[in-house]
């Protein structure tokens, strides 16, 4: 009798993964994920049988994963946790008598919250603007009621070529209920080689750099930047 281990990675640098995920890796004889992710755990996973395929074949690789499993003690891979925008929910739909151990890690919100500072120490919500499963109608309509609501907001998949403009008709939303002042930080690669962070306003924003490696964190109302560190005050009276 095999076993799944569904696992997330974390943002990308064995460093940052839990000890879980680590030894649920290293107990695998099977490692199946995206090219790029299984990239990311190389030096975990040099004696294993690897099933890899491109961005688009989710489906395939969840699929392959159980059948796997039924036999051997497989791991299929996300970044970050694997039940934000990972391979969980989706493993679980398909899943019939398999043994499934979902396994968490840290988000690319709170990677990126740590190295800003403290951004979503408030209310946060998490947004993805990818249309592929979701259409844009219903994506800005969460866009708009979050705002409104004063949510910190992590955008998730926050431009591709094919959907260019869905950021900047994000941050115009935000902007009818916030100030143009308020913070808002795009961070590049969290916690892995290449990481980057840049800091602006609502009014200051620029998208030019912003791809499907960044997150983009915009601060709700009470949101401040104090030298160069992004705060959300959770409420203390100091
Ligand atoms: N399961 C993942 C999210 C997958 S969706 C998680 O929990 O983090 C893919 C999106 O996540 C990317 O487009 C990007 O917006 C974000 N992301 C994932 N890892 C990241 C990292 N290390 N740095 C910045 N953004 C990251």
């Amino acid at each position: 009798m095999g076993k799944l281990y569904v696992v997330g990675i974390g943002p990308g640098s064995i460093k940052n993964m839990t000890i879980r995920a680590k030894e649920a890796i290293e107990e695998s004889e099977i490692i199946v994920g995206y090219t790029k992710y299984i990239e990311l755990i190389k030096p975990l996973i040099a004696d294993k049988e690897v099933f890899s395929t491109g961005m688009k074949g989710e489906e395939e690789r969840c699929r392959q994963a159980l059948m796997l499993s039924k036999e051997k003690t497989v791991s299929i891979i996300s970044t970050g946790d694997s039940g934000i925008y990972g391979m969980a929910g989706l493993i679980l739909e398909l899943r019939k008598e398999e043994d499934v151990e979902v396994i968490p890690g840290i988000t690319a919100s709170s990677a990126a919250a740590s190295i800003l500072g403290a951004p979503i120490m408030h209310d946060n919500c998490n947004i993805s603007l990818s249309d592929l499963m979701t259409p844009y109608e219903i994506i800005k309509k969460r866009v708009d009621m979050s705002a409104a609501s004063d949510f910190v907001i992590s955008l998730y998949n926050p431009k591709s070529r094919g959907r260019q403009h869905y950021l900047r008709e994000t941050i115009e939303t935000i902007k009818k209920y916030r100030q143009g002042t308020t913070p808002v930080a795009v961070v590049k690669h969290a916690l892995r080689d290449g990481q980057d962070v840049k800091l602006f306003t609502l009014d200051s924003f620029k998208d030019d750099e912003v791809d499907m490696m960044c997150i983009v964190i915009v601060g709700n109302s009470q949101s401040y930047i104090k030298d160069g560190i992004f705060i959300t005050p959770r409420g203390y009276k100091i």
